[in-house]
């Protein structure tokens, strides 16, 4: 029995191909939700919007491999018109095209559909929510991991970003030193940002022959993108929000941010159907907090995470351990697919 730590996208993946396989496992997943940093959330007015993963571009071939696998479609990210730019805080917002540029994508039916699509091929109870684990031990001829529940396995796989383990789970015997102090240092791609959107009736800025899109160096939002259905049946606009907004209020945060959309795309902007933020510093399954300032990527796809540790009885995962595209959602499909190799080629002997 594999027991696989963490639903995300990187589980999801080593337990598909598992399956596939016909080899048994177990997710342990802490949340009680699966999709970790992928969650597409959708409201009362019924309009999916991305708290999490959104965009992926061309040269992410595993990601890309895997939608064309499952038949999931992607639409091109809408920028069609004139684009807000606010060079700093003080100064006004001008309008501007933008040159061409290559074109990102979205997953049709929200990034969350690739997760769903992913669970559906799986047994559901071979899916465990609320399964905080917090220690694993390896003993003579198995792996035992306490969460909720004990489990016993015969390899653990951590689909969990590596600053997450190296903070919150105990290991006896204990990790090697370097690779403990590694993962305390290495960034966990998005743990910080904040993620808001808002749904409206109608695109009134495609109306206006604007792509709905505003880069801002004054905030509180520093970027917001279109972020329609492909159909383009449903609406919204979508960005991050500066973390500094943090220590506001959520009233006070939604305040600001409708101010700020107000005087780029006009009163409008106001009438939007519902408001939905995520702060993932607050998520505990996501962040964790740092000894030192690590900057973005910090020892991402370090080739730690890809050693052999426990005569392979313990297997690094996540999106921070690929070798390419590191944090991204194509490195944790590719992350996902090596762990599912490693198993394969360990149960062939
Ligand atoms: C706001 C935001 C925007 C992003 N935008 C993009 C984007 O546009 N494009 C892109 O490619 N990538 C983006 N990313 C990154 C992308 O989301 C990740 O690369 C990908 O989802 C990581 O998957 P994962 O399985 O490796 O990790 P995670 O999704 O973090 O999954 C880990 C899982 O482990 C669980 N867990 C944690 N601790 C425990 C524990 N102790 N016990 C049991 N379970 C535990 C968590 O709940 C989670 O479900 C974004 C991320 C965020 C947060």
């Amino acid at each position: 029995m594999i027991l696989i730590i963490g639903a995300g996208l990187s589980g999801l993946v080593t337990a598909y191909r598992l399956k596939q396989a016909g080899i048994p496992f177990k997710i342990l997943e802490a949340r009680t939700r699966i999709g970790g940093r992928i969650n597409t959330v959708k409201g009362s007015s019924g309009i999916p919007v991305e708290m999490g993963a959104t965009w992926f571009n061309e040269s992410h071939r595993n990601l890309i491999h895997l939608l064309n696998e499952l038949e999931l479609h992607a639409f091109e990210q809408y920028m069609e018109g004139t684009v807000f730019y606010q060079p700093n805080a003080t100064g006004s917002v001008q309008e501007i095209e933008l040159p061409a540029q290559a074109p990102s994508y979205r997953i049709d039916g929200g990034s969350s559909h690739l997760i769903h699509v992913l669970f559906s091929k799986l047994d559901p109870e071979d899916v465990l929510l609320n399964q905080n684990v917090t220690h694993i031990s390896f003993e003579e001829n198995e792996v035992k991991v306490v969460a909720n529940d004990t489990f016993i396995g015969t390899q653990v796989v951590l689909a969990l970003p590596p600053k997450l383990w190296a903070k919150n789970i105990s290991f006896e015997p204990k990790l090697p030193q370097d690779l403990l102090a590694t993962s305390q240092e290495t960034h966990t791609w998005m743990e910080d940002s904040i993620k808001v959107a808002l749904t409206y009736k109608n695109p009134f800025w495609q109306e206006a022959k604007q792509a709905g899109t505003l880069f801002s160096n004054g905030g509180p939002m520093t970027e917001v993108y279109d972020h329609s259905n492909r159909e383009r049946s449903t609406f919204a606009l979508c960005g991050f929000m500066s973390t500094s907004f943090k220590a506001l209020s959520a009233e006070e945060r939604q305040l600001a941010v409708v101010r700020q959309l107000q005087n780029t795309f006009g009163t409008k902007a106001t009438d939007f159907l519902e408001y939905h933020e995520c702060i993932w510093s607050q998520e505990p399954y996501t962040f964790a907090t740092n000894e030192t300032l690590l900057f973005p990527h910090q020892n991402n796809g370090n080739a730690i995470f890809r050693k052999i540790y426990f005569d392979g009885r313990l297997i690094l995962s996540s999106a921070e351990s690929a070798a390419e595209f590191a944090g991204y959602m194509d490195g944790a499909v590719a992350a996902g697919n090596l762990t599912a190799e490693k198993i394969l080629k360990a149960s062939a002997i």
